[in-house]
């Protein structure tokens, strides 16, 4: 098995899990950008035709500047003061519209489309606090523009704006609310592996990739250990394969009872793991490694009546001293990992010259 950290760059400030969310949001915004820009182009010809030149002018500037914006939305830094400066004029338009000496009766229109906006591109909860006071605006601006007739004509035309806008308006909310709850519950079950409750592999290489950056920033040491059971596959022949997933829970137990806060274990797969020990030099390392080693070896897993004996071997490397990048602190300390299974398992080898700081008895 091969585990590759992803590639870093100064531009990778999204990379994981939350950047699914992150990826599909700005090719969002993208689009919205795009659909407004073309949209006023088609009114900036309109309105040529219709002679209302300086409109024109102000629709195609304002629809090149949206292209552009869709074009580098993709790669900004942070994406939410460029919906901002999106929605806040395009809300404060769509009001003007309405109240502009004659206006179109069916300008109120838009007003729709502004909980949908806020919402897809802000979430639910700025969503509805921005949706909220443009909305209630629109409506007076409209009852201003065009006073209402209490008859029963004029309440039809009322009921058909405010039931749509109501319904609109809720559905979107419900909408939003589970798709993010749905996300969330989705973002948990990938970082998280679902037979042991440690970190899954694609999460454990995220926080590698981001710990080696920090460490970089901060100039902190880190150690990555990597951890594989011996002869796992025997236990699985002998007791049967309920008992080799009791055994990795049971391993990931005791890892995590000695572990701090501050440190991560995850499954790489299989019968692998990784320990990540953040602000931490290989001198503190070994011994907490070795204390882990020997408790694994020390306290069999109970499965009924019988006894099950677990061994572990370890490959242990430090940045900066064993690597520069993440990928060659995983080749370390696997090619280390592998050197203890050479060497006769249930070891920590934590250097390439030195002996092993333990022989198998
Ligand atoms: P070594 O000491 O060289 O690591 O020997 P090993 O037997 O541990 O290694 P090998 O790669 O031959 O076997 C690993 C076994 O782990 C084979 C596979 O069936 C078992 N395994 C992998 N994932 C799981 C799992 O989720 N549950 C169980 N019960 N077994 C698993
Ligand atoms: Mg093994
Ligand atoms: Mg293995």
């Amino acid at each position: 098995m091969f585990f590759r950290p992803r590639a870093t760059s100064g531009n990778d400030h999204h990379a994981g899990f939350a950047d699914l969310q992150d990826i599909g949001q700005r090719s969002l915004i993208r689009m919205i950008f795009a659909a407004t820009g073309l949209t006023l182009w088609v009114f900036c010809a309109l309105q040529f035709m219709a002679h209302n030149y300086l409109l024109a002018s102000f629709e195609l500037l304002i629809g090149v500047v949206l292209l552009w914006g869709a074009w580098r939305i993709v790669r900004v830094r942070n994406v939410l003061p460029w919906v901002y400066l999106y929605l806040l004029p395009t809300f404060s338009f769509l009001l003007y519209i309405i109240v502009v000496p004659n206006a179109s009766k069916t300008a109120f229109v838009w007003v729709y489309s502004i909980p949908v906006l806020s919402y897809l591109l802000l979430g639910r909860k700025r969503g509805s606090v921005l949706a909220l006071p443009f909305v209630l605006a629109a409506c007076l601006l409209y009852l201003y523009t065009y006073p209402i007739h209490l008859d029963a004509a004029g309440l039809i035309d009322l009921g058909n704006a405010v039931f749509c806008g109501v319904m609109i308006i809720v559905f979107v909310h419900l909408y939003e609310t589970r798709r993010a709850s749905a996300h969330q519950q989705l973002q948990q079950m990938v970082r998280t592996d679902a037979l042991t409750g440690v970190a899954s592999r694609g999460s454990f290489q995220q926080s590698l990739d981001q710990s080696v950056r920090e460490a970089r920033r901060s100039q902190e040491k880190l150690v990555l250990v990597i951890l594989d059971v011996d002869h796992f596959k025997a236990v699985n022949d002998q007791y049967g394969h309920d008992a080799g997933d009791q055994a990795l829970r049971h391993i990931c137990n005791s890892l995590s009872q000695r572990l701090r806060n501050t440190d991560t274990l995850g499954r790489l797969g299989g019968e692998e793991f990784g320990l990540l020990l953040r602000n931490t030099e290989r001198t503190a390392a070994e011994p907490l490694v070795e204390m882990l080693r020997e408790q694994i070896a020390s306290k069999p897993l109970l499965y009924g009546d019988q006894q099950i004996f677990l061994t572990v071997t370890l490959g242990l490397a430090e940045w900066p001293s064993d690597a520069e990048s993440a990928e060659q602190l995983y080749r370390c300390a696997d090619q280390r990992l592998y050197r203890g299974k050479e060497q006769g398992r249930n070891r920590l080898v934590s250097s390439t010259n030195h002996a092993p700081p333990h022989t198998e008895s």
